[in-house]
């Protein structure tokens, strides 16, 4: 029997079931990389043994807390990765990608960002705009970028001639198209990348701002020749259960300095009371390949549905995805802020909140967001942002399963027809 439990104009349900049908090759194509990552994990967990004692507590400095250390192996080998921190006390995904950076670069070298302006909230932290204290630029430390090409693309030959004439001690690449309308990087790409890094200049370090790319292929940027990456545990790598945290995973050498920055140098890894958060940090690590393969259908989904109703959307439906970011171009103000108000109505928390645009600090324009999420702020739950500006796109991700946000993706459509935005 259909589902009937909201009201669902039957114009826009045909439409739905046809763009269904049109999501059987890539939803086909999903559950084979769920499986594979979800095995992949799950022999992880096996080869660890990880036990009932691993999901306990510790206080104080955390000396010795069995089920941190375990859970860090664990994540490393799901990671294809020489070693892993995965913490609690990493505050967000920015959190974690600065202590990466600090715990690596030293003053007077220079980083080059391979894939042209990295995402906003990293702004700050290169120090690259203004002058901000303690960021990276505070600290002698000298941020370059490669222009992406018209398409864009990584420019391989403008990133071959910068590593040529200079020294640099870490190219830097984004792996998720934040809130930019170009591609995110597929691993074959990443792979491609670290090669022609190595092959210019050995000892460059290729870090990877791993931000909504875990499980959504086969293998990870650490497999491929990047030497150090870091993620959010609110986006994929939590897979909607962690309440917080981030990992950094990589070269040995390399996440020793990390954690070198992130508690204190000599001491490390050795510390950090799990206050009782290994339970969730396992399970959410656990859950992660299958949540992250009901968000990807989810945007499937949308993409499909979107552009059966006559708007432009990337990636499209058969498009190889490197994250689980949809956007959709609404193209005016007004039926963007019906699609997100439309998303919220379909929310499980504070679906009958009206989301509003607001100036949100470190942005020119306003933004509007739909989030009824768990988790503050959790994007690997159904949620959609967008700045109101040119060509006002929604970036939408998430989804904690698929059955859930399908309804609320078809609602951010209703709505856009109740308001008189969608002609059917
Ligand atoms: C989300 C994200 C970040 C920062 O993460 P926060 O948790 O929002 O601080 C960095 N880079 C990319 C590509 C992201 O998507």
């Amino acid at each position: 029997m259909k589902p009937s439990f909201f009201t669902i104009d039957p114009a826009l349900q045909a439409v739905s079931d046809r763009a269904l049908e049109r999501c059987r090759t890539a939803f086909e194509s999903i559950a084979d990389i769920t499986r594979y990552n979800q095995q992949k994990v799950l022999s992880a967990f096996i080869h660890h043994r990880v036990s009932e004692a691993h999901l306990g507590w510790s206080t104080g400095y955390g000396y010795d807390d069995n089920g941190r250390e375990t859970l860090e192996k664990v994540w490393a080998e799901s990671m294809g990765a020489e070693d892993a921190l995965i913490r609690h006390n990493f505050m967000s995904g920015t959190h974690t990608l600065t202590v990466a950076l600090f715990g690596v670069l030293r003053p007077g070298d220079t980083m080059l960002c391979l894939t042209g302006r990295p995402y906003d909230t990293l702004i700050g932290v290169l120090g690259i705009d203004e002058k901000v204290s303690g960021s990276l630029a505070d600290f002698g430390i000298h941020f370059e970028q490669v222009e992406l090409d018209e398409n864009g693309h990584v420019n391989r030959q403008a990133v071959r001639e910068a590593l040529s004439c200079k020294r640099y001690k870490m190219a830097y690449i984004q792996r998720s198209r934040g809130y930019s309308l170009r591609d995110s990087l597929r691993v074959a790409e990443i792979k491609e990348l670290c090669e022609l890094v190595k092959e210019v200049s050995p000892d460059t370090i290729v870090m990877v701002d791993n931000c909504y790319g875990e499980f959504v292929e086969e293998k990870e940027p650490t497999q491929v020749g990047a030497d150090l990456m870091a993620g959010s545990l609110i986006k994929n790598a939590g897979g909607g259960i962690a309440p917080t945290g981030g990992y950094i995973a990589g070269r040995k050498d390399l996440v020793e300095q990390c954690a070198y920055r992130l508690t204190a140098p000599g001491v490390g890894r050795e510390i950090g009371a799990t206050l009782g958060h290994n339970r969730e940090l396992f399970m959410g690590v656990f859950a992660a390949p299958h949540t992250v393969g009901e968000a990807l259908k989810t945007a499937v989904y949308a993409s499909a549905l979107f552009e059966e109703l006559g708007y432009a959307v990337t990636p499209r439906v058969n498009e190889p995805r490197g994250d689980i970011i949809q956007a959709v171009v609404l193209g005016n103000r007004e039926a963007l802020i019906a699609f997100c108000k439309g998303m919220q109505s379909g929310a499980p928390v504070d679906s009958f909140v009206t989301p509003q645009p607001w100036d949100m600090p470190g942005y020119d324009d306003q933004v509007i967001m739909a989030a009824g999420t768990f988790t503050l702020g959790a994007s690997i739950e159904l949620s959609a942002d967008a700045p109101l500006r040119e060509p006002f796109a929604a970036w939408m991700q998430g989804g904690l399963n698929f059955d859930s946000a399908q309804a609320g993706v078809l609602l951010a459509a209703q709505k856009m027809v109740d308001d008189g935005f969608l002609k059917l």
